[in-house]
């Protein structure tokens, strides 16, 4: 079973992939991890990205394109695999179909978890305050744009998956293990 998860930063996306990790096998594919420990290697790519990442603006397409397609390759994500920050615009949701089509692997869900973009202003610098400095995107002046970038370039795919009929949203704003309760009761339906 291979599906999305999408929402603006602070949504809770990650904490739900990790849940469905651990509860269903799946592999969480986090752009934003991967991303992040290029950085920490200090790669030719980290180098890169670092400053488009810290300003919170998108890297490239071509970059992020090019590694989920590699890694829903290996052998982890063999029972299915769960995108975590990934299509983030309709070039790379366009892209994921056709590698999806061109791998013969399916998409069964596009989760979209919503939530009031208040409430994500807390959540973040709660998030930031857990993991120390760990991240130097988190923070309020960072986070208005990471919002403005995903209403403006992220947004947009909500349409595009309705379109092909696998949008399916939840409650972002309800506690963990509802939310959790409503992505299962949408996978056994899958
Ligand atoms: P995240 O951890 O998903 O919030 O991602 C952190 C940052 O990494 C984003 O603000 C972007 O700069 C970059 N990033 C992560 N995933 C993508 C993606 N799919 N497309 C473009 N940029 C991304």
């Amino acid at each position: 079973m291979n599906i999305i998860l999408i929402g603006p930063p602070g949504a809770g996306k990650g904490t739900q992939a990790k849940i469905l990790e651990d509860g269903r096998g799946l592999k969480q594919l986090s752009t934003g991890d991967m991303l992040r420990t290029e950085i920490a290697e200090k790669t030719q790519l980290g180098l890169k990205v670092k400053d488009i990442m810290d300003a919170g603006s998108l890297v490239s397409d071509e970059i992020v394109i090019e590694m989920i397609s590699h890694r829903i390759d290996k052998d982890d994500c063999a029972k299915g695999f769960i995108l975590d920050g990934f299509p983030r615009t309709v070039a790379q949701a366009e892209a994921l179909d056709k590698m999806l089509h061109h791998k013969s692997r399916d998409l069964n869900a596009v989760i979209q978890l919503v939530v009031d973009e208040n409430a994500l202003i807390e959540r973040i610098e709660k998030r930031a305050k857990e993991s120390g400095t760990a991240r130097a995107d988190d923070n309020a002046a960072t986070l208005q744009k990471r919002l403005e970038t995903y209403r403006s370039q992220t947004a947009p795919i909500l349409p595009y998956y309705q379109n092909h009929g696998i949008l399916r949203t939840v409650d972002g704003m309800a506690p963990v293990e509802e939310v959790t309760r409503q992505i299962a009761e949408i996978l056994d339906q899958a």
